[in-house]
């Protein structure tokens, strides 16, 4: 691609270009020239053409000295900084042809193996990733070595682009997002915001069940609180910078964590055995200063909502409470047609003592926990040594989207640091002191990232028990409004969530218009449904289901979203 570049635009400088997962890219300064999508097709056709002459890639160590040499003479000062970054002793560089590139290696042996490449997209990247630097060109490309790969990848890139929870927000009117509000902070629209408290309510009632007590807490704190959970200073880059009081030593910081202040809560009152395990969940909001270049839709956001929870339980119970959240998380996620997840075990290094907080024997145990926690359910996962953070074992959830992408979800973890930072205890049988084990959980992570997941699977089409309009009823004729205003009426005391479409249009309009909102139901009325007292049932997606009188319907949309 680089070659292929020089050959096309003479001048062009080249700052860094690795492969990534999915192909590869060029960081690139092309002057005052813009490129646009037909630049991507010529730039493809031209590495083609390239790949077709077969040159041999060779491999050249030079000094630091030539090295600087080559790109001074090539006024590239983009290598020259990184050249001067480099330890001295030997670089490498790469010839094919009349191009030459800094490069690490290694190489296939030609250009010839170069089969079915393409350019795919074009963005702009800070010089380094840093914003006070200049903004480059980043251009983004694939290779196969066979072309039904090429096409099956771009049938993939197609499909997601179609699901692309971005363009699916805004045409099914879930989301949107304001300057005047900030990059990265999601305004929830009427129907985004149904979903959501469909979801929460989902998961609040399934926490109940387990018997999670919730709590509600503020989203500043004091600076002193993060200084005692070590969030402050520490984490400084990624808060958002504190309001200092005129001291200018305290002052307060929006919550980058709810853990801190559960943990007050916990210690607003003293607890012996006999109270434990305590389960404290909220649906607590938190912000983070992302990077403006890392904001994109719902997955990286600046203000987001985790499904958090923090039980405080004894060492005893942590296998107990890690098959429960187990089992909470794979409901939920069945109940949302993820089936294909699995987990991973991120257990430490057994052979590196100085990292990691707390006894080493209570980890082993904990990791014992885990692990029989994990044996005891039907859930995939795997065991990964050297994974955990330093202060406890954690469990994490990756699914399989219905287009093959691998997303991860929540976590469980379990900390040893912060029940020693905020000196917690509980009295135990012994009527003696101890530290209470806490685990941090929190099954969806983000709320918003979630439902940008969710998204995305199902295209959009949620299952009936959670999309923001259940069923429309479709009057054929203005006739039929008032029938079709009584039928919804009756779905709606039995709180569904139903709309009436009486505009002034053909139902042929109005089927489609449902259909592209992805209604799970269009209930049609005319005549004969109301001298019946029924509906004409179409289902999205599969057509007319037949009539069904009003009781019926409802009794199919009551088995069809009553969960578990
Ligand atoms: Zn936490």
């Amino acid at each position: 691609m680089a070659e292929a570049l020089e050959e096309l635009y003479p001048g062009v400088k080249f700052g860094i270009g690795p492969p990534i997962e999915n192909g590869f890219y060029y960081d690139v300064d092309l002057g005052d020239r813009e490129l646009s999508g037909d630049d991507l097709d010529t730039i493809s056709q031209k590495m083609r053409e390239l790949a077709k002459r077969n040159v041999a890639f060779e491999r050249s160590d030079v000094s630091k000295s030539d090295a600087i040499k080559f790109f001074t003479e090539k006024d590239d000062e983009y290598k020259l900084e990184l050249i001067r970054d480099l330890d001295d002793g030997t670089i490498t560089f790469y010839e094919q042809g009349a191009f030459t590139d800094l490069c690490r290696g290694p190489h296939i042996p030609s250009t010839g193996r170069i089969k079915y490449a393409k350019m795919l997209s074009i963005a702009g990247a800070y010089w380094r990733g840093d914003q006070k630097r200049k903004q480059l060109t980043r251009l983004y490309g694939i290779s196969f070595p066979k072309k039904s790969q090429l096409d099956e990848y771009l049938e993939r890139l197609e499909l997601a682009r179609q699901r692309d929870h971005r363009k699916l927000g805004r045409e099914l009117k879930l989301f949107t997002f304001s300057p005047l509000v900030g990059a990265g902070l999601p305004l929830w629209l009427p129907k985004g915001a149904v979903l959501r408290e469909t979801l929460i309510n989902f998961m609040r009632s399934e926490q109940l069940k387990r018997g999670y007590q919730p709590v509600v807490t503020p989203h500043i704190a004091r600076l002193e609180l993060y200084r005692t959970s070590g969030h402050y200073p520490y984490y400084g880059e990624s808060n958002f910078p504190p309001m200092l009081d005129e001291t200018g030593e305290d002052g307060y910081m929006l919550k980058p964590m709810n853990c801190p202040h559960h943990i007050e809560i916990y210690r607003s009152e003293a607890h012996s055995y006999r109270d434990l395990p305590i389960r404290y969940a909220e649906f607590g909001t938190v912000y983070r200063n992302e990077q403006s270049g890392e904001i994109s839709g719902l997955t990286r956001v600046r203000g987001f909502t985790q499904d958090d929870a923090h039980i405080f339980c004894t060492e005893d119970q942590v296998k107990d409470e890690f098959k429960d959240v187990i089992d909470l998380t794979i409901t939920v996620l069945n109940a949302l047609d993820f089936n294909d997840f699995r987990a991973q075990m991120s257990f430490r290094d057994p052979d590196d003592h100085d990292k990691y907080q707390g006894d080493p024997e209570i980890w082993d145990r904990a990791e014992q926990s885990i692990r029989e926690a994990v044996a005891e359910t039907d859930l995939d996962a795997v065991e990964v040594k050297g994974e955990a953070a330093f202060y406890g074992p954690k469990l994490d959830f990756m699914v399989r989207d219905a287009i093959g992408r691998e997303w991860q979800l929540g976590t469980v973890q379990l900390d040893y640091n912060l029940p020693e930072r905020f000196d917690l205890t509980y009295v135990g049988q012994d009527n003696e002191k101890h530290v209470p084990v806490m685990i941090h959980r929190a099954p969806f992570g983000s709320l918003e990232r979630f439902i940008g997941v969710l998204i995305e699977h199902c295209a959009g089409k949620f299952p009936t028990w959670l999309a923001p309009v259940q069923a429309a009823v479709l009057p054929i004729s203005d006739n039929f409004n008032e029938y079709a205003e009584s039928v919804a009426s009756r779905l709606r005391e039995r709180g569904f969530r139903v709309e009436v479409d009486d505009r002034n249009e053909t139902i042929g309009y109005k089927i489609r218009s449902a259909e592209s909102d992805k209604v799970p139901y269009m209930l049609i009325v005319g005549q004969k449904e109301l001298e019946s007292g029924s509906v004409s049932v179409r289902r999205r997606g599969s057509g007319e289901q037949g009539s069904e009188t009003v009781d019926i319907f409802l009794e199919r949309l009551r088995s069809e979203t009553s969960l578990v």
